[in-house]
């Protein structure tokens, strides 16, 4: 697997070198507003650790690092108030899933109704 990327845009927002909007923070994650948002809610959800992709993620964060995450994605819905009407989940990985930024991340999609689940 490639190495972390220390320069990578989240990383930079994780050490405060670049300002987000910020929505949930906790010992394990950090939430912010999407810069492009795609829907009227557009969060993005990171863990705090180094973590490339979803598949690294699962691979080598700690059970408390998921438990955290997972926990918090919860919690973000619910003051969100996405948890009822529902949102999408997306973890884009890797050339084929178009991820850009190589630091895992959730987005969250809500506010209306997605529409297809992807284009083709
Ligand atoms: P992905 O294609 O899954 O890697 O998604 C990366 C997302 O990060 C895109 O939806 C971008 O709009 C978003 N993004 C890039 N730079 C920033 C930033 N500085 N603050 C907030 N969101 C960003």
């Amino acid at each position: 697997m490639a190495e972390y990327d220390d320069d990578n845009i989240f990383a930079k927002i994780l050490r405060g070198e670049i300002p987000c909007e910020k929505v949930y923070e906790d010992d394990y994650v950090l939430a912010f507003n999407d810069i492009d948002p795609k829907a009227p809610i557009h969060i993005l959800v990171i863990p705090k650790g180094k973590y490339i992709s979803i598949v690294d993620f699962g691979e080598n964060a700690s059970a408390l690092e998921i438990k955290g995450f997972f926990v918090a994605v919860s919690k973000i819905a619910k003051e969100k108030g996405i948890d009822e009407q529902g949102f999408r989940s997306i973890a884009n990985a890797g050339i084929n899933g178009g991820q850009e930024v190589p630091h895992f991340h959730l987005h969250l999609l809500g506010g209306k109704r997605i529409g297809a689940m992807v284009s083709n």
